[in-house]
Parts: structure tokens; C-alpha cells; sequence
């Protein structure tokens, strides 16, 4: 089998190894790293990949979550086109009205969202919220749960998918390094609690409630493990209760469980949100919202910033610092608002979550039929394929499943044109038809009988 993927790509071979002398492992992203090597890609559209040998992929990908409207989306490059060509040039550099747009669009379909600030990712977004969180109680540590990411910084690269000889207690995980080059001091000033234990959570929460100022999470673990209702509401309360700051990470489920992302679904309002992926159209960026109260902590017309100010103030008595080139790109933002709004034509988003809805039954059913123990895992438009016929609740319950064999699968799919990166999730796109998810099916049984 190696044979055949190494015959297939000997073109992304070559272009690996000479990327490698010049880009550490040859990828700009650790995670896009896969042996033997990664599959160097040159053109897409619609829902296919075709790679530098001229292969073609379903893409299930979908540069991890974020095109929702699959590749090069003719709405979304009309409304790029008109806006440069309104623009004259490609960004401003100062204030422009689609960021208002923008902003109010979110306002709109957000509950937790009074106020809106720009960035250029995700992790910009989550790593302002913390900020915010802490100017606004003046509590230096920060809470989150065990397998969630927020982005590659220092204080969230802790206990994302830590080796479980180092983990702990299952109900008061330990805070892990996932880099070297890691100050304990980011140890030390995030806790780790357990995702879907709501008891557990209360207990470390209560026992540290003058140490926390936020908890961040994902409100579906991945983009496919779902927060139980219960936990959610237990987790809303306990935190108003501690006076402690609920920051929801909304960067994979903000549009692809619907286009109001977790909060609306659960019912449930976080006084942050942090967007991104879908939110960029296939374009960087990122957005923070939230409660008044916290946001108007960065409105500059409360004192100077630290770039202009000359130090004549304390940094306590100063507007709280966020800058960014490029944020509220306003090509970006064209990208995006004609993203939301193909979301928001009727029927499009039902039609996405049907469609998944049926890849995921039709997937159960084929292993079943081979009575190999799978389950598929998820919510809206992302699911996992997972090999356990145990309950996942969370990143203990995930470890337990046989990474082996989806990752063994994963590679013979790649060979019969079904791409993600080997072990990750699904994620599906408005553009799948229906010839795409037979074929994907039929992929899988292919690459079942070849295991056997
Ligand atoms: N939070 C979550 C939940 C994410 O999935 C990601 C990206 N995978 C990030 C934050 C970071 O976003 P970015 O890669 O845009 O910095």
C-alpha cells in the first residue's frame, strides 16, 4: 500500500524535499505534516483537491473546517472581485463600512455579542479574550478543558492532547506542555478541567475562584464532541455565580451548526466568543465578541494606547491594547459577509446538515455491516470516524479508541482520492453532491476489504 501512495505522489516527493531544506518539515503548519510526506496540492474547486501528480480528492478537509461553501465559490470571489474594484486598492488602513457590516451581522446572529473587534485568526482572537477577561476581574489565571485548542500561544498549548502517563486524575487533570520552549509560568496560570463532568468542573472552579478569571472551551470539543446540554447550563451558571469571565471558542462551530453558532443552539450566553475559520470565507481572520461590559474596556476613547501615550499613564488607567495591520481587511470581510450570506439563503444550511446527517448513517451502516466497531461523532456539518464502541464524551474517552486503524484506513482512502489529513475529522461542505458522498462511501468499503 505504501507502494501506491508513493507511486501516486512522487511529484509531492519531490516538492517536499526541496520545501524541506528551506521550511522546517516542509509545511508552514506543524499539524499539515503526514508521513512519509504531505501531499503537496496545486489546484481546487468546488469539493475536489488536485494535487502536483495531477490526483483528484474529495476534500473533507476543507483547509480544516473553513470552507464551508467548498473551493473557490463563485459568490464569494464576485463579492472579492467587487469589493477590490470598489476599494481601488486592497486595504484601507483605516476604518471602512464594512467592518460596521460586518459587526452588526454578528451582533445580529450572536447572542453573547454586543460589541465586535477584528483580528487576522482565530488564535488572536482567543488570546484578546483572555486579556479582556482578566483587565475586567483583575484575576491572573485562566481555565480550560483537557483536548480543546484555542490557538498555538503558550498559555492555551497546555493539555491539548498530552500523553496520558503525564494527564493525572481523570476529574483534576494536570496542565501539560505541548512545546518545548514553554515557560512554566503558562503551567502554573492555566488550570485543566475535565470537558463534560460538570460536578468535577464546580469543584475546581469553587476551590480556585479567586485565582480564575476565565474558563474558555470549545462548546463541541474538536468540532465534534458535543457539550451536554446540562454541562453547558451547570457551566453558564457557576461561572456567573464565581464571578468568573465564559469565554466560548466558537473558531470551528460558529457557522457550521447553524449561523448562530453553539450559544444559540445550547441556549447559552458566554460573555466572549471568538470566530473565525468560516467567518474568513476562505480568507485569514479572526473576530472577538461579546458583553459590553468587557469590550468597551478596549474603546481608545477611554485613554491613551501604549504606542502613542509616551508612558505619562499606568497601563491600568489606559484603554486595553489591540492592534493588527491587516484586521478588519476589508477584502476579507467581502469574503466573508457573501460567506454568511449564502448560509442564510433558505434551505442551505438544511440541505449541508441533511447531507452530512446521511454520509454519517450511511458510513455507520457499512461498518456495521463488516461488524467492525465505529461510530461517527459529531455535530452540524463536522463528524469524526471513530473506532470505539464505548461512549466519547472527552479527550479520555477518545484516546481509548484505535488511532491505528482509522489512521491505516485514512491512507488507503487517500489512495482511492477521499482526502483529509489522516486521523482528522470531517468536514462537509454546502458543495458536496451527492455523487461525491456515494463515492466516498464506496471509498470506504474499498479500503475496509483491503485491510481485511
Ligand atoms: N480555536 C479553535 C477551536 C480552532 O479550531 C482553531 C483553529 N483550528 C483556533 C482556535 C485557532 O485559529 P487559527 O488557526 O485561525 O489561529
Amino acid at each position: 500500500r505504501e507502494m501506491n501512495f508513493e507511486d501516486k505522489t512522487r511529484g509531492s516527493k519531490q516538492a517536499y524535499e526541496q520545501a524541506k531544506s528551506v521550511i522546517p518539515g516542509g509545511v508552514t503548519a506543524n499539524i499539515k505534516h503526514f508521513a512519509p510526506h504531505p501531499i503537496i496540492m496545486d489546484q481546487a474547486t468546488g469539493s475536489q483537491l488536485t494535487d502536483v501528480d495531477g490526483n483528484n480528492y474529495i476534500d473533507y478537509l476543507l483547509c480544516y473546517g473553513a470552507l464551508i461553501l467548498g473551493h473557490g465559490h463563485e459568490a464569494v470571489k464576485d463579492a472579492v472581485y467587487k469589493q477590490m474594484g470598489q476599494c481601488g486598492s486592497f486595504v484601507f488602513g483605516a476604518p471602512h463600512n464594512l467592518e460596521y457590516q460586518m459587526a452588526q451581522k454578528l451582533v445580529d446572529l450572536f447572542p453573547g455579542m454586543d460589541q465586535i473587534r477584528f483580528t487576522n485568526s482565530g488564535l488572536e482572537a482567543t488570546l484578546l479574550g483572555i486579556r479582556l477577561a482578566q483587565a475586567y476581574n483583575g484575576k491572573g489565571k485562566v481555565a480550560k478543558f483537557e483536548g480543546h485548542y484555542h490557538g498555538g500561544y503558550d498559555q492555551m498549548l497546555v493539555s491539548v492532547n498530552p500523553d496520558m502517563e503525564q494527564a493525572g486524575e481523570v476529574n483534576q487533570p494536570n496542565a501539560v506542555a505541548e512545546s518545548s520552549g514553554m515557560s512554566d509560568y503558562h503551567l502554573e496560570h492555566t488550570v485543566v478541567l475535565p470537558f463534560n463532568d460538570i460536578e468535577a468542573t464546580k469543584k475546581i472552579l469553587r476551590a480556585r475562584q479567586d485565582e480564575i478569571s476565565a474558563v474558555i472551551l470549545e462548546p463541541v470539543q474538536g468540532g465534534f464532541i458535543p457539550a451536554d446540554e446540562s454541562f453547558m447550563k451547570g457551566l453558564r451558571e457557576v461561572t456567573e455565580e464565581l464571578g468568573i469571565v465564559l469565554i466560548f471558542d466558537e473558531v470551528k462551530t460558529g457557522f457550521r451548526l447553524n449561523v448562530g453558532g453553539a450559544q444559540s443552539l445550547y441556549g447559552v450566553e458566554p460573555d466572549l466568543t471568538a470566530l473565525g475559520k468560516v467567518l474568513g470565507g476562505g480568507f485569514p481572520v479572526g473576530a472577538l465578541g461579546g458583553k459590553i461590559e468587557l469590550m468597551d474596556l478596549m474603546s481608545p476613547e477611554r485613554g491613551q494606547d501604549i504606542l502613542t501615550s509616551g508612558g505619562s499613564q499606568q497601563a491600568t488607567d489606559r484603554a486595553l491594547f489591540h492592534s493588527g495591520t491587516y484586521n478588519g481587511h476589508p477584502t476579507v470581510l467581502a469574503a466573508g459577509l457573501a460567506t454568511i450570506e449564502e448560509l442564510e439563503k433558505p434551505g442551505v444550511m438544511d440541505d449541508l446538515l441533511r447531507k452530512t446527517e446521511y454520509l454519517r448513517n450511511e458510513l455507520e451502516n457499512l461498518y456495521d455491516r463488516y461488524s467492525i466497531p465505529m461510530q461517527t461523532i459529531g455535530m452540524g456539518s463536522i463528524f469524526n470516524i471513530v473506532f470505539t464502541d464505548q461512549a466519547v464524551k472527552n479527550y479520555r474517552d477518545l484516546s481509548q479508541a484505535d488511532m491505528n486503524l482509522r489512521k491505516q484506513l485514512d491512507y488507503e482512502l487517500l489512495d482511492l482520492g477521499i482526502y483529509t489529513k489522516p486521523g482528522n475529522r470531517y468536514s462537509m461542505s454546502t458543495v458536496h453532491s451527492d455523487e461525491d458522498i456515494q463515492a466516498t462511501i464506496d471509498a470506504h468499503e474499498q479500503a475496509i476489504q483491503r485491510l481485511r
